[in-house]
């Protein structure tokens, strides 16, 4: 692969590189809607949707807008009950995510009289925000200095500095925040961070980067890109199955809502290891952090001792179904039994 040759290492022409990237990021930088406002709510609300859901996800389907019309304000967002807040949630996964959100809402109210401290330590110090999001409402919203790192700017930065240490060793996270805080443009960390972010997303992409168009080029050490990060653990993926048993009566269907956990407060499907023999309705596969599991739903006869209501389960009208929130797989499969698909195998 064709790479243009340095000529120097940012840190030689800090003034250089960030030139180069600001003039790039004016005229190319992608208009998404967290980019034209400067409301800390607002931007906390984007950073933490997109912490583990793609932007065209986040966008495309319009979570973000729905969210913000829903809860427009932190002083909605720390009122919200459980329900309304997992619904307007509901497709993005990870709903932890969302009780953090509105945890924040609630401490900024308690703490700073609803205003978003200028602070980076204040800011860390509000329950879910690290380092990186503390980052991002910092320089996003207020256009303050401060550096972020995330899987985009470590790849970036390992590339532009050929540093083939692995980047989730300690040392290496360290030199990572140390080096995007050394090339941090103060005078416009907004423009600066987003840049560096976008670089990763567009030009310096995972695999095979297009350095021939990269505004940076020119600055940067490495020998072999495509072969940057270097990552030491690899995480395992672990096969699971789940048991469901899919139970009508008079309209209704066996719910279980979730206690304690990632799902707490969702309804699901009821699982059952006893229905593991019975005949399938429905299989659907689906990923949860590092599980892939199989959701199999049995066909469970009224008399089946599977068949009879735990505690914390109910029956629940099918028409309502809309105003509860299920996980995407439970929903998917309910609909897939109700429509009389086949199989997924
Ligand atoms: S795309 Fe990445 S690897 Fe290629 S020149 Fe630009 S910064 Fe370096």
């Amino acid at each position: 692969m064709l790479k243009p040759l340095a000529r120097q290492s940012p840190m030689e022409d800090k003034e250089g590189f960030r030139g180069a990237l600001r003039t790039w990021f004016r005229q190319h930088g992608r208009d998404y809607p967290w980019r034209r406002t400067s409301d800390p709510y607002a931007v906390l609300v984007s950073e933490v949707m997109l912490q583990q859901t793609q932007i065209a996800t986040v966008l495309g389907r319009g979570f973000y807008s729905r969210f913000l019309e829903r809860f427009p304000d932190i002083v909605t967002l720390a009122a919200a009950e459980d329900e309304p807040l997992l619904k307007a949630w509901e497709g993005l996964g990870y709903y932890r995510r969302a009780r953090m959100l509105r945890e924040s809402a609630r401490a900024v109210l308690l703490h700073h009289g609803g205003e978003f401290p200028r602070n980076l330590d204040a800011l860390l110090a509000l329950p879910g925000i690290g380092r990186y999001t503390a980052g991002a409402l910092f320089s996003f919203a207020f256009d303050l200095p401060a550096p972020l790192v995330d899987g985009n700017v470590a790849r970036v930065l390992t590339r532009l500095f050929d540093r083939a240490d692995p980047i989730d060793s300690g040392p290496m996270l360290k030199w990572l925040w140390e080096t995007a805080a050394g090339l941090l443009d103060h005078e416009h960390p907004r423009a600066f961070n987003s840049a560096l972010m976008e670089l990763g997303q567009t030009y310096c992409r995972p695999g095979l980067p297009d350095c021939l168009s990269c505004p940076v080029a020119t600055y940067c050490q490495a020998r072999e890109p495509a072969a940057l990060p270097v990552k030491a653990k690899r995480q395992t993926i672990s096969e699971v199955d789940e048991h469901a048993v899919f139970l009508l009566h008079r309209g209704k269907i066996l719910l279980s809502q979730q206690g304690k956990g990632r799902r707490e407060g969702m309804w699901r499907l009821p699982l059952r290891e006893a229905a593991a023999s019975l005949p399938v309705l429905h299989r659907r596969k689906y990923g949860i952090t590092r599980y892939r599991v199989t959701l199999h739903v049995h066909d469970c006869p009224a008399k089946h001792p599977a068949a009879a209501a735990l505690p914390g389960e109910e029956w629940i009208d099918l028409d309502s179904l809309e105003e509860i929130v299920i996980p995407p797989a439970d929903r998917a499969a309910i609909g897939a039994v109700r429509g009389g698909a086949e199989e997924i195998a």
